[in-house]
């Protein structure tokens, strides 16, 4: 399992025209190949410069990397701050999202298990 940790992004709600921001978190399992790491970030960042929700974000950003490098397996964490939440609304300034999703051999328990160990305590 390779583990790509904390990639920074900066997104655009499209609801509220107002940015989210926080950090991704992307595991692979190779297919025998090797991937060039910076490839990750890449796709990561492709994504955010578009308005954005961030559960599609997630599923977009999990769908490209899998399509593109025939992976055993990949997954996907996001956590954000959305600017909309902490100016507007319910104003709550220290509140964070958490997206997921999973393909492949990270539907499997012990994979999983394995990924948000590695993780460690950065998932909030
Ligand atoms: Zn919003």
């Amino acid at each position: 399992m390779v583990l790509v940790k904390d990639i920074e992004l900066y997104s655009m709600c499209e609801h509220h025209i107002l940015p989210f921001f926080g950090k991704a978190h992307i595991a692979y399992i190779p297919n025998g190949q090797v991937v060039g790491l910076s490839k990750i970030p890449r796709v990561v960042d492709a994504f955010a410069r578009r308005l954005q929700v961030q559960e599609r974000f997630t599923d977009q950003t999990l769908n490209c990397i899998e399509e593109t490098l025939k992976l055993l397996g990949v997954a996907v964490v996001i956590e954000a701050a959305h600017m909309c939440m902490m100016m507007r609304g319910v104003q709550k300034q220290n509140s964070v999202t958490t997206t997921s999703a999973f393909t492949a051999e990270f539907k499997n328990v012990e994979t999983r298990n394995e990924f948000l160990t590695l993780l460690g305590t950065k998932l909030r």
